[in-house]
């Protein structure tokens, strides 16, 4: 089956407009769309690419029914945007991922319970309805275990780490002073991992999804600092990493482009930490060192144009402009030692206030030879420290 492409000239519509947003705007601008970026912060970065701006709040009726006049299709840059309004233009327009997609994702209960009902490999987990079955769920679980809110968590906010039983009573006391009604938690066992991979796969409107190789992550205080592209895991572990991402990605059911997060155990098992329905941190590598980058896929994907070529051209090593780290980097003699660093490219997001564990930009090196990739990324980290 052939299915319509909406071809260049057309306006596509992004909903969020932080740096996931704003490389979408620029992937789609070089290919002829227009853009339409909606974000409730007038100071997002991909308003600033943006042909039309939408700077208003997402419940706001007006903006909506003029943000849906104005586009022929609709994209999203992250998961918690609501799925009411993505299921609203769902009914005027294609949209990619599907808003039944959103509903799974943005919550971890019902994320997690999809993927174990489907037979996906997951850590043990036991939800809690209200702070009270906390000790119940620790006698589950046993310990050490992260305690995350259900909704609203990235970048590791909303989670608490529980080593020993005399850790419960604190995590209790912030488990009641944040409750909202209808709020739950969920307990996972914590994981000892012996590394984090995850693996972009791009699914279009006919069902075929096509994965990117595996790339390994390290994290610091829940926050990604570190993508390896590709994982130094043998090849039969990274794919099996594909196989298993792609089979989570075809029971979602919905193209787009989606990125799963694996752990990979001391035992040599592979569990799915969570699934982003859209573009990810761990895939920004994809602009420097392949032929087409995530954010291409995801303009074609919505646009129903076929799958780009996946193809890495290099190897590749991604670090991560922190809050304050952003300065380390583009001034004085650390901008100067940066910008002669061969195959370092500089990637900055634009905003204007810079705040602790805020994403400000990311270094990509790029060479045809991974372990100097890695190493020239561990030395700007050692400057970062
Ligand atoms: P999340 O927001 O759930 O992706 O968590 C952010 C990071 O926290 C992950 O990438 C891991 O480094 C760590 N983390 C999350 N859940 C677990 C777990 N169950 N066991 C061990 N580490 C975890």
């Amino acid at each position: 089956m052939t299915t319509q492409i909406l071809e260049p000239g057309s306006v596509i519509g992004v909903l969020g407009g932080g740096q996931l947003g704003a490389m979408f705007a620029s992937a789609a601008r070089r290919m002829g769309y227009r853009v339409a970026v909606w974000d409730p912060d007038p100071d997002a970065p991909a308003l600033q690419l943006a042909d039309h701006s939408f700077a208003a709040s997402f419940v706001d009726v007006e903006t909506r029914n003029r943000f849906s006049d104005t586009v022929h299709a609709v994209t999203i840059e992250w998961e918690n945007v609501p799925a009411s309004l993505c299921e609203w233009l769902e009914l005027h327009h294609p949209v990619r991922p599907f808003g039944s997609v959103l509903r799974i994702i943005q919550d971890r209960i019902q994320q997690k319970q999809f993927l174990q009902t489907r037979g996906l490999p997951v850590a043990p987990f036991s939800i809690l309805e209200s702070p009270d079955q906390l000790s119940e769920a620790i006698t589950c679980i046993g310990l050490p275990a992260l305690c995350k809110t259900a909704r609203a968590g990235y970048d590791g906010k909303g989670q608490w780490l529980i080593r020993e039983p005399a850790d419960a009573e604190q995590v209790l006391s912030s488990l009641y002073a944040g409750a909202r009604p209808g709020q739950r938690w969920i307990l996972e066992q914590f994981v000892t991992f012996e590394r984090e991979l995850s693996v972009l796969v791009v699914r279009d409107s006919g069902g075929e999804c096509k994965p990117y190789p595996a790339v390994d992550n390290r994290h610091e205080q829940g926050i990604l600092r570190l993508t390896l592209a590709t994982s130094s895991l043998p090849q039969e572990g990274a794919a099996n990493a594909s196989r298993i991402a792609v089979q989570a990605v075809s029971a979602l059911n919905s193209p787009g482009v989606f990125c799963v997060e694996f752990f990979h155990t001391s035992d040599g098992r592979l569990l799915i930490n969570e699934i982003a329905p859209r573009p990810h941190n761990s895939g920004h590598y994809t602009l420097d060192a392949c032929t087409v980058s995530q954010f291409e896929q995801q303009v074609r994907v919505l646009c129903g144009a076929p799958i780009g070529e996946i193809k890495m051209l290099c190897s590749a090593a991604m670090v991560n402009l922190i809050g304050d780290e952003v300065r380390t980097v583009t001034s004085g003699q650390g901008y100067r030692d940066l910008l002669t660093i061969p195959g370092a490219v500089l990637h900055l997001y634009g905003k204007r206030t810079i705040r602790t564990g805020r994403k400000m930009g990311h270094v990509t090196f790029i060479d045809e030879e991974r372990a100097i990739a890695e190493e020239r990324a561990h030395r700007l980290m050692k400057r970062l420290a």
